[in-house]
């Protein structure tokens, strides 16, 4: 890409490529996503950094899927990966390109998961981590990058704060620019989460994706996967119809595409439960942009406290912790299915891009303390 400043996007021989990257040779190799290495950017295999990146579920949501109108909804629960969040595809690629191209320092901003994830990553990998993240970032993400060993600074203000910290810090001490989108390798990790979900569906794609849009990279990453693979010959030319979910409090990317812009403005004064998509401008809003255009899709807010409310269904009705950021992609397609965008039939995936048990914050009902010599009153109904 020439504009300076915008992103530079990691190119391939897919020809070359496609004599190994086969049905049946991926099918024998490992469930995990260095099987799809003749796709990523790290040559040597000796320079793979891992933590043991699994292949992550797709779980059919046949009780809430009913409730919701939509017979055929499952979610691809990335929380089950190194770290708890699908963070870790992007920095198991970074981080090991990093090493490749034998980086000793790496500086990053974050919400929170990319620098828990990145500071495993670069401890396992020998690499020195700076980390610069919102004062308001998830404590757990705090205590997980300096249990990693990483060098951890918060900031008052948002994660674009954080990031004119990091570019400062790039200029003085000559570190590794790790943000997103400004190395080119994290979002070839995260596309790994498009060749999953395509060899998981058998091949095709569902009809609908819905993704919570922090920094972009997941939708992209998945964009350019199906790209790659319809390429190579590998699958059909149809698109799934791309729905990019954020916040009420933090919906840039919606507001430029209501207004049918290629690009999104800063969004003021951005807050919400769902940290991971408190982004108020992403450098890759033209990319996201022009997958939604493309694939004939959508952008949609949903309010926190619908997201609040989607999370303990997902949990009471499919027995799964998710993280707002994903909650709030199902109570997206909800509203979406409402609207009637969405059919009863439509194969429709939910991406869950981490774990529950990261946000520990969530409130309960007031649980009743028993005396060690106390009986249970069970309510009849309940
Ligand atoms: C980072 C993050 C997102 C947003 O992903 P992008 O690829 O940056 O758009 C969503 N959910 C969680 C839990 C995250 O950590």
């Amino acid at each position: 890409m020439s504009r300076c400043g915008s992103p530079l996007v990691a190119r391939y021989d897919l020809f070359a490529a496609a004599k190994t990257f086969t049905r049946a040779n991926l099918a024998a190799r490992e469930a995990s996503l260095w099987r799809y290495s003749e796709l990523l950017p790290v040559r040597d295999p000796a320079n793979r950094v891992s933590l043991g990146e699994q292949f992550t579920p797709l779980v059919p949501m046949r009780v809430l899927g009913d409730e919701l109108g939509m017979d055929r909804l499952s979610l691809k629960d990335e929380g089950l990966l190194p770290t708890g969040s699908f963070k870790a595809r992007g920095a198991a690629v970074g981080v090991s390109r990093a090493r490749e191209l034998g980086v000793r320092a790496f500086a990053m901003p974050t919400n929170g998961n990319a620098g828990g994830a990145w500071a495993a990553y670069g401890t396992r990998a020998g690499i020195e981590a700076y980390i610069v993240m919102p004062k308001s970032a998830p404590a757990i993400n705090k205590v997980e990058c300096v249990m990693a060993g990483a060098h951890v600074w918060l900031v008052d203000g948002l994660i674009s704060d954080a990031g004119k910290i990091v570019a400062r810090a790039v200029a003085e001490y000559g570190f590794y620019d790790a943000s997103t989108l400004k190395e080119p390798y994290r979002i070839e990790g995260k596309k790994t989460l498009g060749f999953e979900l395509v060899e998981q569906f058998a091949w095709s794609v569902p009809d609908v994706i819905l993704y919570p849009i922090g920094g972009g990279v997941g939708l992209i990453g998945i964009y350019k996967a199906i790209r790659e693979l319809q390429a190579m010959g590998l699958l059909e030319e149809r698109l799934p119809r791309f729905v990019a979910v954020q916040a009420e409090g933090c919906a840039p990317i919606v507001r430029a595409f209501d207004a049918h812009q290629n690009e999104s403005t800063f969004w003021n004064d951005a807050h919400t439960v769902a940290f991971g998509i408190n982004v108020p401008k992403a450098l890759g809003d033209f990319l996201v942009l022009e997958a939604l255009y493309e694939s004939g899709g959508a952008a949609i807010a949903v309010s926190d406290a619908s997201i609040i409310e989607m999370q303990r269904r997902i949990g009471e009705s499919e027995g799964l912790f998710i993280c707002p950021e994903g909650a709030a992609t199902i109570a997206a397609a909800y509203e979406l299915r409402r609207r009637d965008w969405i059919a009863p039939h439509d194969r429709v995936l939910a991406i869950n891009t981490g774990s529950g048990l990261k946000y520990p914050e969530v409130t309960i009902p007031e649980l009743e303390l028993l005396q060690p010599d106390a009986t249970l009153r069970i309510d009849s109904g309940k």
